[in-house]
């Protein structure tokens, strides 16, 4: 099959590598073209826009970072969705709030366009390996259509409903993941207050009842202080809280954990840890220069 695939980060870089090794044609655009060397080199062709990949290909994916930059793919200047053959099917992968993606559906149907909105649950080793669990929202006979080349990037499709369903439930998972990585991290850091070694800590709480089961994978970043080359970009997830939060707004739910741990990442990226791996929101609960000068003035003192 001709498919059409816009934005080749950490994950969709993998993911496209995935539907060309499963034997479909790739047109691939990405804002940094650079990204897209290794894709080209093994026979994908270029496309200078999206508009321009929109009248070679039957399906088109987007793997973008936020709304903003998939309504700029779709229906920016040089948007697709006016160029793409009516019937074809728009997959967005991106992670989004569910409003943004019921609106993009709208957008689709009002072109005659096929729309499911299906963002991922796991990270940059997962795609890879082709592993990704797809949390998929709209019609059963588009899924059904489109199962194929879900199946070439992952291994098990949730349909969680009509459209915005997929986007509703990656939210609730990453509004969990955000929280709970602030938590475990703010809780090493009194630890090692106390006077507890890092070791002990982390012997003990992970695969405790209390630690989910993703932070042992942070365990090595965390111990050898390397936050960089990112699996999940920091500035994402706070992003990702943001979107819980205005999602929870529209439907009068309060939010105050995720709130303050929103919060609490833009610090982090403020201090400049944006692009790093998320687990870095250990590194700047444990060294901020607005902590350590607070311990230095001798400010902090026992109660
Ligand atoms: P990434 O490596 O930063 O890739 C982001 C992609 O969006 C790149 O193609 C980037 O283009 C493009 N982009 C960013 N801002 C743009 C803009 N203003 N206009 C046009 N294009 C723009 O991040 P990623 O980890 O692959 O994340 C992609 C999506 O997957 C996000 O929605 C993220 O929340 C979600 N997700 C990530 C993970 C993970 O573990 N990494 C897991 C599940 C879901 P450039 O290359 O030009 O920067």
């Amino acid at each position: 099959m001709k498919i059409g695939f816009i934005g080749l980060g950490i994950m969709g870089s993998r993911m496209a590598a995935n539907l060309q090794k499963g034997g479909h044609t790739l047109v691939i655009f990405n804002r940094t073209r650079e990204k897209a060397e290794s894709l080209l080199a093994k026979g994908a062709r270029w496309a200078d826009s999206p508009v321009a990949l929109a009248s070679q290909v039957e399906v088109v994916f987007t793997m973008l970072a936020h709304p903003a930059a998939v309504e700029e793919a779709a229906l920016g200047q040089d948007g697709f969705l006016s160029r793409l053959a009516p019937g074809r099917i728009w997959i967005d992968c991106s992670t989004v709030n569910p409003a943004f993606s019921r609106k993009m559906a709208a957008e689709a149907e009002a072109h005659d366009i096929r729309f499911l909105g299906a963002p991922v649950s796991g990270s940059k080793g997962i795609a890879a390996a082709a592993k990704l669990t797809f949390l998929v929202g709209g019609e059963a006979g588009d899924l059904a259509a489109s199962r194929p080349l879900l199946e070439c990037m992952g291994n098990k499709i949730i349909h969680c409903g009509g459209p915005g369903t997929g986007a509703a439930l990656k939210i609730v998972m990453n509004q969990l993941l955000g929280t709970v990585m602030a938590a475990f991290a703010e809780g090493l850091v009194l630890g090692e207050s106390l006077g507890l070694s890092r070791e002990v800590l982390f012997d003990t709480l992970l695969g405790g009842p209390a630690a989910a089961p993703f932070l042992s994978v942070k365990r090595e970043r965390i111990e050898k202080g390397d936050f960089k080359d990112a699996d999940f970009p920091l500035q994402w997830l706070q992003k990702d809280l943001q979107l819980a939060t205005v999602s929870a707004y529209e439907t009068g739910v309060p939010m105050p954990v995720t709130n303050v741990a929103k919060e609490l990442y833009r610090f982090a990226i403020r201090e400049g840890h944006g692009k790093e791996d998320f687990s870095a929101i250990y590194d700047y609960l444990a060294h901020s220069s607005a902590v350590i000068s607070l311990r230095e003035d001798g400010e902090l003192q026992p109660v």
